[in-house]
């Protein structure tokens, strides 16, 4: 089913610019997002991109070791984040794409500074938005980045990028029964204890009415198919 949503905020992990070798960065796979995303554009979507940072340091994990408290750690966190957002941007200008870094932690020598009028302007403009920094506060993760600036900047849903096609009812890896839900309601995914993202932004999503679309996009072309409704996903909505 094709999804009827125009502006999405497409929500990556870090660890999906990984290379197979484990190095945080693998330029083939931010050129073949790019070119993913740049052909979303041409299709007449507009898109907004969170990326987070696990793929260099997850602030709650590096604290956990005991000799770094949690607000500096979660400070790396949001710098790291500035780092994949200005390799994806870069891969955005060299697929075609006019494309933005904006961080939530104010950097003015390296990229613009969030604020929600430019951010929208960007937008309305066809520019494609990289939302760096999170949200600019420890103790949040990128997901509530990502559900936050979708409901602020008038985004019609969320795609979430994971290493599975959608929402099962049981671990699809491990359970051959398992069955992918085509649409759920976020009041369904909170009863089954589905876990599609971290409890503030999940709370987040449903309380904001905004649809979260859950895909894979690890196959070329796969973010266009999953919002053109040609390869499968999961739609959690009100
Ligand atoms: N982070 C933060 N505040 C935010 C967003 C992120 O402190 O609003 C930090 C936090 O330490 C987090 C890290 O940045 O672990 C990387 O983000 P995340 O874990 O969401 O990355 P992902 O798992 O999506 O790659």
């Amino acid at each position: 089913m094709a999804h009827s949503y125009r502006r999405i905020l497409v929500k990556l992990s870090g660890e999906a610019l990984m290379a197979p070798d484990g190095y945080w960065l693998h330029p083939q796979t931010l050129a073949q997002l790019a070119e993913d995303l740049a052909r979303a554009t041409r299709g007449g979507f507009e898109i907004a991109l969170v990326i987070g940072g696990g793929n260099i340091i997850r602030g709650a994990r590096m604290s956990a070791a005991g000799w770094i408290d949690r607000p500096t750690a979660d400070s790396m966190g949001m710098l790291a984040t500035v780092m994949n957002s200005l390799a994806l941007e870069t891969a955005l200008n060299a697929a075609g794409v006019s494309a933005r870094t904006m961080s939530a932690v104010s950097m003015p020598t390296i990229c613009e500074t969030y604020a929600r009028q430019p951010a929208l302007h960007h937008l309305d403009k066809g520019q494609v938005l990289v939302l760096a920094g999170g949200t600019g506060n420890p103790f949040f993760t990128t997901d509530t980045s990502a559900v936050l600036r979708a409901a602020e900047l008038h985004c019609h849903a969320v795609l979430k990028a994971t290493q599975v096609d959608g929402v099962y009812s049981a671990d699809p890896k491990t359970n051959p029964e398992a069955i992918r839900y085509d649409h759920i309601t976020h009041d369904e995914a909170i009863a089954r204890d589905l876990k599609i993202m971290d409890t503030a932004a999940f709370a987040l999503a449903r309380e904001s009415r905004l649809p979260v679309i859950v895909g894979c996009v690890h196959a070329p072309s796969s973010i266009t198919a999953i919002l053109e409704g040609t390869a499968p996903s999961t739609l959690v909505a009100p």
